[in-house]
């Protein structure tokens, strides 16, 4: 309990007459959507850095830590991760009980999808990776953090099958660190619903993925196209192509591999660009 909550109740107590229960309830949840700002507050001053959940209820004078940063996040659309959405593939690295927030900008969209992944959480029928595609292929083009991918799968494991849908399945899944810079740390980000990976330009794992984008300056190796040039009239993405020699696809290395454009990716494939 509070100081704020013992002071109600001693009020409470030795003036019984004066705060009738009712009133009670009401100041109480008054306090509550103080310390929900007082927290918000705390996250912006300390964006970027990890914080421990103590410090975050001293800070806010509440014990009620977890259920407020759960309502800053899905009501809200603060974009704080926590130990639940912990990824180090996508450079969040958070021990028991941490949080972090990456980006002020709140995602008002958040409740919106958020109906949607509550649904999908209590879908029997639709195993983890089957609620996280389904989710991906709602939500196409929007930046997902791996809190809210976390709690649509329910999983530990929600990032292994992110990139096994992305690795194996071909769907384009693109992180700040494969082909999208521009890109949050902790965040997926299905490029388009219309597309997957050629078979032999798939099984590269997220490691190697990462190498060849940065060595490649994440630009299309023939024309040099980047996510700066993007528009709506010409909404590519980058992919990763495997150079096949002879017609032998042989399993990706960082010298078979290069980026290239959705535009000159085609073009290779059709046969009217080598390389
Ligand atoms: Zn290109
Ligand atoms: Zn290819």
């Amino acid at each position: 309990m509070s100081k704020r909550e013992q002071e109600l109740s001693l009020r409470m107590m030795n003036f019984p007459q004066a705060i009738r229960p009712r009133e009670f309830g009401r100041l109480l949840s008054r306090h509550a959507s103080q310390a929900r700002e007082a927290i918000r507050t705390y996250f912006i001053n300390h964006i970027g850095e990890i914080v421990p959940v103590s410090e975050v209820a001293i800070a806010a004078e509440t014990t009620n830590v977890r259920r407020l940063v759960w309502e800053l996040t899905f009501q809200d659309g603060l974009r704080v991760i926590s130990e639940r959405g912990n990824d180090p593939a996508v450079g969040i690295s958070l021990g028991r009980s941490e949080y972090c927030l990456f980006d002020d900008t709140p995602d008002y969209s958040m409740a919106h999808r958020w109906f949607l992944g509550r649904r999908l959480r209590h879908e029997d029928h639709l195993d983890a990776t089957q609620s996280i595609l389904h989710y991906f292929q709602t939500f196409a083009t929007w930046a997902l953090t791996t809190e809210e991918l976390a709690t649509v799968a329910g999983v530990r494991s929600f990032g292994e099958r992110i990139r096994y849908l992305q690795a194996e399945r071909g769907f384009p899944i693109a992180t700040k660190f494969t082909g999208r810079p521009d890109m949050n740390p902790g965040e997926y980000l299905l490029e388009t619903v219309e597309r997957i990976a050629e078979f032999h330009d798939r099984r590269v794992s997220f490691e190697l993925q990462k190498r060849v984008y940065e060595r490649d300056e994440n630009a299309c190796g023939i024309c040099g196209w980047n996510r700066r040039s993007w528009s709506r009239d010409d909404p590519r993405f980058l992919e990763l192509h495997n150079r096949v020699r002879g017609g032998d696809p042989r399993p990706g290395t960082a010298e078979n591999l290069k980026v290239l454009c959705t535009r000159c990716h085609d073009d290779v494939h059709a046969g009217r660009t080598r390389i």
